[in-house]
Formats: structure tokens, sequence, C-alpha cells
């Protein structure tokens, strides 16, 4: 994960990527994300993240994550659906306006441009201290999130969505009990049909 500012290049063109289809166990997942960080991945684009092909095998990943990562990244991974460390830029996926649905306003389509990292990566030591930066592409080829729904980022606004042109009900008081919790409004966006913390 690019933990640097994110520094926003409109002059890189960016290639269409797919997009991930979540699964039904794997969207319960993001729905059982802690607020906080589902702002997060939402904001850093990790709800659905797509691996790029690795020379090594998912389960010798794994097994990396498992034995060399210092408890202080699993703490951080784990709260996040699909984790937090090992995302690149160019492995991030749809954008929170294209998730709920709102591809007039595609955050890259905004911008004009895909985000780009600043190609650096950080080295820490066992406790999370910072000891070293590195550059991870000599050559200084861009590693960039381009919003992977398949809406077009240029040319003419796509008209917004018709069911969302109407005045949504106002959110349930906070104070609600448990079992109206469990039955959101129809209204509300399935993305953000969330179990509070207790
Ligand atoms: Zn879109
Ligand atoms: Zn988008």
């Amino acid at each position: 994960m690019h933990q640097a500012p994110r520094n926003r290049r409109p002059a890189v063109t960016a290639r269409a990527r797919p997009q991930r289809e979540l699964t039904e166990a794997e969207w319960e997942l993001v729905r059982r994300t802690k607020l906080l960080n589902l702002h997060g991945a939402l904001i850093m684009g990790i709800v659905d993240p797509l691996p790029n092909p690795s020379p090594i095998p998912e389960a010798q990943g794994a097994w990396v994550r498992e034995q060399v990562w210092p408890e202080w990244m699993h703490e951080i991974e784990r709260k996040y659906p699909f984790g937090f460390w090992r995302w690149s830029m160019c492995e991030k996926g749809t954008c929170w306006n294209c998730l709920n649905n709102r591809c007039d306003i595609c955050v890259h389509r905004q911008n004009g441009g895909p985000d780009v990292d600043r190609n650096q990566e950080r080295v820490h030591s066992h406790d999370g201290r910072v000891v070293a930066t590195f550059i991870p592409r000599p050559g200084g080829e861009p590693c960039v999130w381009w919003c992977r729904c398949p809406c077009s980022k240029t040319g003419g606004t796509p008209r917004r969505p018709r069911r969302l042109s109407t005045v949504p009900e106002p959110a349930a008081p906070v104070t609600q009990t448990a079992q109206a919790r469990s039955s959101p409004p129809p209204s509300f966006p399935t993305l953000f049909d969330l179990e509070l913390p207790e």
C-alpha cells in the first residue's frame, strides 16, 4: 500500500482494467467492515481491489504475510475487507461514487485523470518505524488508480441515475433498536447497509 499522499497528474492516460465482481459472501465482508474503515476503503478504492498476476502463488503470498509480516501490519490489514498493505495503486478498484451508481461524478471523471503514485515505497522496521525509502520502478513508469467502473470518464456527463433524483428518505435515528437496524429502509443504497458497532 502506497502511503504517500496522492499526486494527481491529469496528463497521464490509463487503460481500463477489469472490474472485480464481488460474490455475495464478499459483499457480506464489506458490510461487516466498521464504518470508519469502510469510509477509508471507499476513499482508497480498496472495497473491490483486484490483485495483479503474481510470480508466486497466492498460497505462498499468504505464507509470507503470515510468517513474515509483523503484528502491527496485521492489525491494520484485518480491519479492511480485503486487506490494506497489499494493494498497489493499479490494483485498486471502483471509486466510491461509481459504487453508489453515480457514474456522473466518477472521481476520475471529475479529476480528468487517474490518481498516480509517487513511485516511492517505505521500508519499515519490525516495530513499524520507517527506516528507508526506495523507488520501486527505476524507469519511473507511473502506477495509477483509474476507477475500474466501465463508465466513460471523458466526454458528455452520463445522466444521473433516475432513482437518485428523488428526495431520499431521512436517515433513521442513531438510537434505533437492533431490530430496526437489521431492516434498513428500502431506499438505502445497498453498499451502506451497515451493521453499526454495538
Ligand atoms: Zn462509473
Ligand atoms: Zn468511478
